[in-house]
């Protein structure tokens, strides 16, 4: 059984093939640059030798049906498969599924049109999600095909979780509330945890932390997410690359007045310019680090910042769960970054949480416990593979 997963940007498409009766990857690759003039194609796989096998095309590819065109003739010349129209089922990443889409949902023009409707809510993603759907569907009619929601896991979330203390009209309305994001990666985090630990993943309460470019945390209760950092957008909860986070939401009104600066201006700057790299004019992790060690002062704030930030939450978290029995760090930071996981987990003794530093002193290739004998939670890094998580779903689908 052959599944393609798909992650449409405005300008390019992430893909990886999937042998699912193994769960094993056959060939990624990325097309870049769409709807510019000079436009980058690229798969990569290993032979039957186990080497490394790149195939490029450098062309211009004008749209996200001329991506598909180009991927399905190098993918043919790979030899992997003799077209995409062979597959056994394509799953597409959307990002915003509202209140609508809880569950993974076999895409027909119905689910295209609710998709349509929830645009305002993810303005940027939404739509290049929909672009490789429909050129997908035009390519490959017969093949059925499933859309992944990144907010689907944290559909859950009970009502006084997720509801803004805002005018009620505005959740009626405008469907203003909490909804998440990253919910594939918190789901298969929470699911690889389980079987780590050999519990039954029904029974898991964790406190999951996605730290990349985008970082998030979620309480997980019984397997579900109850809770999670952010909100009506990914831009809400902890300081990310180029995101604030939480903040005062009368800061924008202040400068706003202050600095006559429009509601664009603001929303770029809430979004591009702030996190890590507002702080300090980096939101490279592996950067920030050298540079803290070089006695770089806002280098050495933003690391402190980041952490206590994540620490806030995980205080947060043990008090909605009561019982936690794992803490999971994923993402490139996450798996990464041996001083954020030591400083967001530090003084946490109270909370049962403790590591075993030496244990910690490592990268995370698959699934490993940082905790030292006395911690009551296992402190765990797990590799995340939320392109696995979308076939493993399209799989049980279909
Ligand atoms: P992601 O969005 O999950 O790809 O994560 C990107 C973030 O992970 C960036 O801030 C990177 O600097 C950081 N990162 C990646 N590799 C490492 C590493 N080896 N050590 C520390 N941070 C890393």
């Amino acid at each position: 059984m052959k599944i393609l997963v798909l992650n449409s940007g405005s300008s390019s498409i992430k893909f990886q093939l999937f042998d699912a009766n193994t769960n094993k990857s056959l060939v990624s690759g990325i097309i870049e640059q769409i709807g510019e003039r000079k436009s980058h194609a690229k798969i990569q796989f290993k032979d039957e030798n186990g080497q490394n096998i790149i195939l490029e095309k450098n062309i211009a590819i004008k749209d996200h049906k001329a991506g598909l065109e180009i991927m399905n003739a190098l993918l043919i010349e790979s030899k992997i498969i003799k077209d995409l129209c062979e597959l056994d089922g394509i799953g597409h990443r959307v990002v915003h599924g509202g209140e609508k889409f809880s569950k993974p949902t076999i895409i027909s023009n119905e689910v295209i049109k609710e998709i349509e409707k929830l645009i305002p809510l993810a303005p940027l993603h939404n739509p290049a999600n929909l672009d490789g759907i429909k050129s997908s569907i035009e390519h490959c009619p017969n093949v059925p095909q499933v859309a992944v929601f990144d907010t689907a896991f944290h559909s859950s979330i009970p009502k006084y979780a997720y509801m803004y203390a805002l005018p009620y009209e505005t959740y009626e309305k405008d469907g203003v509330r909490r909804y998440g994001f990253h919910g594939t990666s918190h789901h298969f985090i929470t699911k690889e945890a389980a079987k780590f630990l050999d519990m039954d993943v029904n029974k898991l309460n964790a406190i999951t932390l996605h730290l990349g470019n985008g970082a998030s945390m979620s309480a997980v209760k019984n397997g579900k997410s109850i809770d999670t950092s952010m909100g009506l957008t990914p831009l809400e909860g902890l300081i990310m690359g180029t995101r604030c986070g939480d903040i005062d939401p009368a800061i924008i009104f202040y400068l706003s007045r202050t600095e006559g600066l429009s509601i664009d201006e603001l929303d770029n700057m809430l979004n591009k310019k702030s996190g890590l790299k507002g702080v300090c004019g980096n939101n490279d992790m592996r950067e920030i680090g050298e540079l803290a060690k070089e006695g770089n002062k806002k280098a050495k704030l933003a690391l402190e910042m980041f952490s206590y930030r994540i620490k806030k939450y995980i205080g947060s978290y043990s008090a909605v769960l009561g019982r936690v029995d794992c803490l999971i760090f994923t993402g490139g930071i996450g798996e990464n970054d041996i001083e954020v996981r030591k400083n967001s987990c530090s003084n946490l003794e109270n909370f049962g949480i403790s590591l075993d530093l030496d244990k910690n002193n490592q990268r995370a290739k698959e699934t490993i416990d940082i905790s030292s004998n006395e911690s009551k939670v296992k402190v765990l890094v797990i590799p995340t593979n939320e392109e696995l998580e979308i076939a493993l779903q399209v799989k049980s689908l279909i």
